[in-house]
């Protein structure tokens, strides 16, 4: 069936009715046979088995029983009213209930005639009970050939209500089936459905909506999971190369004085094997024709500034500015002061640039950049605005790029002729094969393993009930010269609670710790997001200088902050933190030469889900193993990039479940490319045809923004 019947809209098909249409493509978003086509089933049911009511158990679930109804009442609630039937088999009785529809009900229940059912069942008060039946007359049902395996569609209660059942939408795939005579233009070379044994795109269409057993049913899933995560994989992979092929750089052959001397002179430390490697990769990349484009993954405290640094001395060397962006000026700040202490004996210029920056530093700038004297510079997103111009940006490079929005990081690129090359910087660790789908068209390079001499940082889970013990840890880690952190989850800045919670906590830490009286005394530091942020500014600034013991803080501080001498992160209802949330906090100690230590405090009422993010903070310090499980806890939508990336839009395949499908995909993809880049061969023919159309119909712009 060619592939321009399939975009036949909805409308046309038989059984679906201007009202019916419109249903569809609002609530499925199914305008054209072939979304109808690709409408997969959630889940499918074993209509193989039949269940006897006198045999039911309490925790079964969806059951099909052969009875029939004996009477039917209404029953009057206080909320309104119940139809309720008597269902019996030779074994028992239960109760079958509508909550509406019950005039057709009514006129069309046939009493004593045998009948289906199939259905949750509640168990209450010693009885059976199944809400709003699948229904269908014990002789009808004999008659129509189905599948054992039936299939349950994604659905809406709009839709259920509007009389578009499962029912239905099975029925109306049916009509599809039958118009289009199951034959669909395999979008596969042959080579690959051979070296992988695929099914055909027919048999594995047909099988995925009329399963014909559970082994073909997988077979089908597989092949279509794997169709669909090639073409992302081919779409990425194809746009990377043609980036690297097209969007020419300005290659930085030479390694000068800056890169050799400071490299040989002035590396305060040994680079880490996994910082050189990354090293090399970026000059790799920075020495060729093409535009760099990468992303530098690696977990808090990895040393991933050592690096960005190294990057910028070889664009100087070569004649050419640098910048490097942060999300706040805080770390702005940090980043300055400590490239400022590391170029000391360089000689080089460096600015800051800042939302806070004063006019007439800002016009030197300005001038400075502009005559291209000034060599690097430092700032927030104050970098982006239109006065702000290079004389030649050679490298562009963005710290915690989750905090910028994909926008602004292109704006950069405007700032010369040509592109600078592009580093992206994050702690955000994801997991390789959720990265291969986000950020397929970029290259990756990873800092897999902490400077030596990095003590473990201690994690505990408390609970609320030995809060006394956490004080005296508190006051005795104090007493040894340390500072610590005392974070309040604050997940919506304007959930008045949380900001209660956050200034009883604060009253309570104050009482706990006075400024002033006999024996010790103590200053605290409050950071919140709804304070100004000159006033934020100034507590964070006390906190860093050592004029403050005491941070008490929401996840404000969460990115970036450098306060070696902190070695204590307490974190309150830590149960209400997400998996990469409680290590980016964690990261926030540990930075300095002490025993550093985080402590989860929780209530004891905790969900197997937070159970679960409690037991892997205390077990493991490993970003890379914390976001799997962070994967496999929430599914990729919270995670960073995935909104952009559109992974969530994937009709069949699962990020999380099908990531071995995804790998394979991947190098065929790769393979298909490299030994054939145009796609121009006999046998690709299909996937060539496929593509166009994909791109035609903009259905692959659904996963690619
Ligand atoms: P992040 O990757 O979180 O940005 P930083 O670049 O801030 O990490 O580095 C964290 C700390 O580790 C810094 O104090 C830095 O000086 C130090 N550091 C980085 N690399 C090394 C190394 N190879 N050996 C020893 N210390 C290092
Ligand atoms: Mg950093």
């Amino acid at each position: 069936m060619n592939s321009s019947f399939l975009q036949t809209p909805i409308d046309y098909l038989k059984g679906v009715g201007p009202n019916r249409a419109t249903l569809l493509k609002k609530e499925l978003g199914i305008h054209t046979y072939q979304d109808l086509l690709n409408l997969f089933p959630n889940r499918y049911l074993d209509r193989t088995q039949y269940y006897k009511i006198g045999r039911l158990q309490r925790t079964s679930s969806e059951v099909q029983i052969v009875g029939k109804i004996i009477n039917i009442k209404t029953v009057e609630q206080k909320r309104g009213k119940r139809l309720v039937a008597t269902f019996i088999d030779e074994t028992g009785k239960m109760e079958l209930v509508w909550f509406r529809g019950h005039k057709w009900i009514r006129e069309n229940l046939k009493l004593n005639t045998p009948y289906v059912i199939f259905g949750k069942t509640n168990w209450f008060n010693g009885t059976f009970s199944m809400p709003h039946p699948e229904m269908e007359l014990l002789e009808t049902h004999e008659k129509s050939i189905r599948s054992a395996m039936q299939p349950v569609y994604p659905s809406t209660e709009k839709l259920t209500n509007s009389g578009i059942t499962n029912r239905v939408v099975n029925g109306l795939m049916q009509q599809l089936f039958s118009e289009t005579k199951n034959g669909f233009t395999e979008s596969l070379s042959k080579p690959l459905l051979e070296q992988l044994k695929l099914l055909s795109k027919s048999e594995a269409l047909f099988n995925v909506h009329f399963p014909k057993n559970q082994e073909l049913l997988a077979r089908a899933q597989y092949r279509l999971k794997f169709e669909e995560l090639f073409y992302i994989q081919l779409q990425l992979i194809r746009k990377n190369l043609v980036h690297k092929s097209k969007i020419k750089g300005y290659p930085f052959t030479q390694i000068g004085d800056n890169f050799s001397t400071f490299y040989k002179e002035h590396l305060p430390f040994e680079l880490t094997n996994a910082q050189k490697r990354v090293v090399k990769e970026i000059r790799n990349d920075l020495g060729s024709n093409a535009q760099m484009n990468r992303l530098l993954q690696g977990d808090v405290g990895s040393g991933k500034t050592i690096v960005a640094l190294l990057a910028m001395l070889i664009a100087l060397d070569n004649g050419f500015q640098a910048c490097l962006m942060a999300p706040t000026e805080i770390l702005s700040v940090q980043h300055y002061n400590g490239l400022l202490e590391l170029c000391k004996e360089l000689n080089t210029s460096i600015s800051l640039l800042t939302g806070s920056t004063k006019a007439s530093k800002r016009r030197e700038i300005h001038k400075n950049l502009e005559n291209g004297s000034l060599n690097i510079l430092i700032g927030t997103h104050a970098l982006l605005e239109d006065k702000v111009k290079f004389s030649n940006l050679g490298l562009a490079i963005i710290d915690e790029q989750h905090r910028f929005g994909v926008a602004q990081r292109s704006k950069l690129w405007h700032k010369n002729e040509y592109p600078p090359h592009v580093l992206v910087m994050t702690a955000t660790p994801i997991p390789r094969t959720l990265a291969m789908s986000v950020y397929g068209d970029l290259d990756i390079s990873v800092i897999d393993e902490l400077p030596p001499g990095r003590k473990d940082i201690k994690t505990v889970h408390r609970f609320d009930s030995n809060r006394l013990k956490v004080f005296r840890f508190i006051r005795d880690e104090i007493a040894k010269g340390r500072q610590i952190y005392i974070v309040y989850p604050l997940i919506q800045e304007s959930e008045a609670l949380d900001y209660k919670d956050l200034m009883d906590g604060y009253e309570s830490i104050v009482r706990e710790f006075p400024p002033h009286g006999p024996g010790p005394n103590y200053q605290i530091s409050i950071v919140h997001g709804q304070m100004k942020p000159a006033d934020k500014e100034y507590e964070m600034n006390r906190f860093i200088k050592g004029e403050t013991q005491i941070m008490v803080a929401t996840t404000v501080i969460e990115v970036g902050v450098n306060v070696p001498n902190a070695s204590v992160m307490i974190i309150e209802s830590a149960e209400r933190f997400g998996l990469s949330q409680l290590h980016q906090l964690r990261g926030r100690v540990g930075r300095g030469a002490e025993q550093s230590y985080c402590i989860l405090m929780t209530s004891h009422k905790l969900s197997q889900d937070a159970k679960t993010r409690l037991e892997t903070m205390v077990r493991t310090s490993d970003g890379f193993e914390i976001a799997e499980v962070d994967l496999k806890l929430r599914g990729p939508g919270d995670l960073m990039g995935t909104q952009q990336s559109g992974v969530l839009n994937l009709r069949i395949a699962d990020i999380i479940k099908d990531s071995e499908i995804l790998k394979i995909a991947r190098s065929y993809a790769m393979q298909t490319l490299k030994a054939d880049p145009n796609l121009a061969s006999e046998e690709n023919i299909p996937i060539k045809k496929t593509f166009a159309q994909l791109v035609k119909y903009r259905n692959i712009w659904n996963y690619i923004s």
